[in-house]
C-alpha cells in the first residue's frame, strides 16, 4: 500500500461487467473499510489509461465481441503489466483468464492475442457451459471451498508455468483435466505470480469471502482479523446444496 488508502481497480466495467463481476471490488473494499482500512474503488474505463500504481486489480468478464475490445486495450496500455510487474495482485473473471494468456480463440474459432502474463491457451469447448461450479482450492491460504456460477464456452489449458486455482467438485471449470495421464483431474482457474483467475462469476468475492481476504492481505501485506458479515455462512451453504441439485 502506497498510502493510507488502498486503492483498488475495477478496469474497463464497460466491456468486463457483463455478468457482474465489478462488485468484486465492491466486496473488497467493503471487507477492507470493516477493519478499519480505508478504500477507494477506481473506476479505468477503455477511454482512460490504466494506472500501475494501485494496490489491488480486478477485470471481470465478457461476451465474445467485448472481450475483443478488452483484449486490445489491455494489449496496447502498458498499465496492467507494469502493475503486474511490480506483483501488484490481480483477481482476474473468466473472459480476462483468457484474455491473460498467451491467446485464445472465440466462439468463431478467430485466435486473439493476449498479455501472455498466464501461461495459458483457450480454445472452443463445444458446448457451452452454464451452471453452478464448486472447487476444492490447491493454493496456500484457502482452505474451504469456493463456489460460483460459470457461463463459457472457451476451455483452457494450462502450460508448465501454471497452476490450477482448484479441483473442481462440481460444475466444469476450465474444461481440460490436468495431471498425468489416467491421474488427470477437473480443475478450476490459474494462479500464476500475483494472478488469481478463475472461470467463477458470483460476484465470486461476495460468494467466497476467504479469496477476497487472501487477496485484501497481499494487497496490505499482513494478515488480516477475522471478520464475520451475517448472513454470508446462510448464503455459502444454500450456494452449495445448490450445486448437489441435478
Ligand atoms: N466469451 C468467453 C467465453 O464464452 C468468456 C465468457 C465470460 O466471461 N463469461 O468463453
Amino acid at each position: 500500500m502506497n498510502d493510507s488508502t488502498l486503492a483498488i481497480g475495477v478496469l474497463l466495467p464497460e466491456v468486463l461487467g457483463t455478468y457482474g463481476d465489478t462488485g468484486n471490488a465492491l466486496v473488497l473494499a467493503e471487507r477492507a473499510r470493516r477493519r478499519g482500512i480505508d478504500a477507494t474503488i477506481v473506476r479505468v474505463g477503455l477511454s482512460d489509461p490504466i494506472p500501475h500504481g494501485l494496490d489491488l486489480y480486478t477485470l471481470g468478464g465478457g461476451e465474445d465481441a467485448a472481450q475483443a475490445v478488452a483484449a486490445d486495450k489491455l494489449g496496447s496500455d502498458p498499465g496492467l503489466v507494469r502493475a503486474l510487474d511490480a506483483d501488484r495482485p490481480l483477481l482476474a473473471i473468466c473472459a480476462s483468464l483468457q484474455i491473460l494468456g498467451h491467446w485464445y480463440r472465440d466462439a468463431s474459432g478467430e485466435r486473439v492475442s493476449g498479455l501472455g502474463a498466464l501461461d495459458i491457451t483457450t480454445s472452443p469447448r463445444g458446448a457451452r457451459i452454464i451452471g453452478e461450479l464448486v472447487i476444492d482450492p490447491l493454493i496456500d491460504g484457502l482452505d474451504d471451498p469456493l463456489t460460483g456460477f460459470e457461463n463459457h464456452g472457451g476451455a483452457t489449458t494450462l502450460g508448465p508455468g501454471a497452476r490450477p486455482l482448484g479441483r473442481v467438485l462440481s460444475g466444469v471449470g476450465n474444461g481440460a483435466p490436468e495431471g498425468p495421464g489416467d491421474g488427470a483431474v477437473p480443475v478450476d482457474g490459474v494462479v500464476q505470480g500475483p494472478i488469481i483467475a478463475t472461470y467463477m462469476h458470483g460476484p465470486v468475492l461476495a460468494r467466497n469471502p476467504h479469496l477476497a481476504d487472501l487477496l485484501l492481505s497481499r494487497a496490505v501485506g499482513a494478515d488480516l482479523a477475522p471478520l464475520d458479515v451475517p448472513g454470508v455462512a446462510a448464503l455459502r451453504a444454500e450456494r452449495l446444496a445448490a450445486a448437489q441439485r441435478p
